[in-house]
């Protein structure tokens, strides 16, 4: 609900649970996302004088004083994103760890380093480094609240940038805590938060900030990149996914369908790498099928439940949609069906037989669903796998071609015999291609995205042969000839 009180438009966060009035926040216009740029770029310049060492050990301070104050951030999430206690626990976690890693990485990723300076430029001393952008805006999505934009926060203070994050609208207080917590821990607002809609987070992208670090949706991105080209202002973007599980022959069918199910229905389905396609060989397709509905049945959507309510209202009509499409279109509801999809809370619904252009196979449902298809071989597998406009996270289940199989997969990111886990490991890159964006978030590819990085040669003795001078001579450019032929020319000895 918006409000416009006599200066500040403001809006309500609400508790998707109940849908009572969480909390107030102010509606940030342009002039106001300017100035708190501004200020950003102040704290940038003592945050990058600082080194490595000094942010190190102020990213750490914040990150215990993060923990220290975990039951205060699980409750809140709990009540403004919905998502159970446990999982908000585990959400913060991860985010932690990212940190930790993020902070105790940086100097060795990032400072300036030696590289060879090749026989062309052997007088020079050659060494790349990695300089921050200044100010970084972050604009999050409100499924992973905190574990999400911190991929993007976390990094980017870690590279020596101040950071300006605008949150989702239907978890503006979570953003608002992250920003409080690293004042009260540090003393400086090198992170700062404004709050609003697309209004807000289009004005951060105009404000003159060094680069955007988008988490949301593809529709949503391309309006981001749009609004980033008027000023040639980078971007990074992590969209959504349409992820599949692939269950191979010899496969453990009880962690294949555990994996299925969580990776399906944790977090209410709402997850960008969540599972939302899954191909099984058709010589265990029954057996998983039968595990898989042994597993999903035993979940509930409910308070106090494993599954909280959805956290975006509108999302409920989307998963109603495509369950209904691809029932009308032939597909069976093994688990659940359109009576799953309640006011608020959507129970677990598998979906067999869902012809391959059906919304529910092509489109990110972001619910607790997921469909099962049955494959001759894994070349199908892979092929029906590969046949998304998106490109996030994958699975594959299985002993003997596993590997083989995770490395035909289009995406950004694979897990073996488990789920997720790669986005728990702070040194592996993630993100996405197509529809699911690009650019990395996490690891050295993580740090570096929120750096530009700065060569420098240094000229050690005069060169034998002078190229860039108006003094080179014929003779210079018939010797730079003859080393060229020899060094790279010669034709190669047939064997
Ligand atoms: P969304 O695209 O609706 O909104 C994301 C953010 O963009 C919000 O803060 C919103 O206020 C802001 N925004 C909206 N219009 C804008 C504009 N014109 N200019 C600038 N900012 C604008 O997405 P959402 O519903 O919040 O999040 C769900 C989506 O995010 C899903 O598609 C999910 O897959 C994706 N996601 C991706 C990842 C990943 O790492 N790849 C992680 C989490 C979520």
């Amino acid at each position: 609900m918006t409000t416009v009180a006599s200066e500040t438009a403001t809006f309500d966060s609400l508790n998707p649970a109940t849908g009572e009035v969480l909390s107030t926040h102010p509606i940030h216009d342009a002039a106001h996302v300017n100035a708190v740029v501004d200020r950003a770029r102040i704290e940038a310049s003592w945050w990058e004088s600082l080194g490595f060492d000094g942010r190190k050990e102020r990213l750490i301070r914040w990150q215990k004083y993060v923990v220290q104050h975990m039951d205060e951030l699980v409750e809140l999430m709990h009540l403004e994103n919905g998502k159970p206690a446990g999982d908000a626990a585990l959400e913060i976690t991860l985010a932690i760890d990212h940190l930790h890693w993020a902070a105790t990485h940086a100097g060795k990723v990032l400072k300036r380093r030696s590289v060879a300076p090749g026989l062309m430029m052997a007088n020079n001393a050659a060494t790349v480094g990695y300089r921050p952008f200044g100010v970084v805006g972050v604009i999050g999505p409100w499924n992973y609240p905190v574990y999400t934009p911190m991929g993007s926060i976390g990094y980017a203070l870690a590279a020596g940038n101040a950071v300006v994050f605008k949150p989702s609208e239907h978890t503006p207080g979570i953003g608002e805590w992250l920003a409080r917590s690293f004042l009260e821990a540090i003393g400086r607002p090198v992170l700062q938060v404004v709050t609003g809609f697309g209004e807000t987070g289009g004005a951060l992208c105009a404000a003159g900030v060094g680069k955007v670090a988008f988490t949301g949706s593809p529709a949503t991105a391309r309006r981001v990149m749009a609004a980033c080209a008027e000023t040639l202002t980078p971007v990074l973007i992590e969209a959504g996914g349409k992820d599949a599980l692939i269950v191979d022959e010899d496969a453990d069918l009880d962690a294949a369908a555990d994996a299925a199910i969580w990776g399906a229905a944790a977090n209410a389905g709402q997850t960008c790498a969540g599972v939302e396609r899954v191909y099984v060989h058709e010589r265990v397709y029954d057996d998983f099928l039968r595990e898989l509905t042994d597993k999903a049945k035993d979940l509930a959507a409910e308070p106090g439940g494993q599954l909280g309510p959805i956290t975006m209202p509108a999302q409920i009509d989307i998963i109603r949609r495509h369950i209904d499409d691809a029932l009308a279109r032939g597909a069976r509801a093994v688990v659940g069906g359109p009576e799953s999809v309640g006011e608020r809370y959507v129970q677990p619904t598998v979906l067999v037989d869902v012809p391959d252009d059906a919304a529910a196979i092509t489109e990110e449902t972001f619910g607790p669903t997921v469909t099962v298809t049955k494959v001759r071989d894994m070349d199908e597998a892979v092929a029906k796998a590969n046949a998304t406009a998106y490109g996030l996270g994958s699975t594959v289940f299985g002993k003997a071609r596993a590997v083989q199989v995770a490395e035909r997969l289009r995406a950004g990111m694979t897990a073996i015999n488990g789920v997720l886990t790669f986005a728990g490991v702070p040194s592996l890159p993630f993100g996405g291609i197509g529809e699911s964006g690009f650019g990395r978030i996490h690891g050295p590819d993580g740090l570096k995205e929120f750096t530009y990085s700065h060569a420098i040669t240094r000229q050690r003795f005069k060169p034998a042969l002078a190229m860039t001078t108006f003094r080179r001579t014929t003779k210079d450019e018939e010797r730079a000839g003859k080393l060229v032929s020899a060094l790279y020319g010669r034709s190669s000895k047939k064997g």
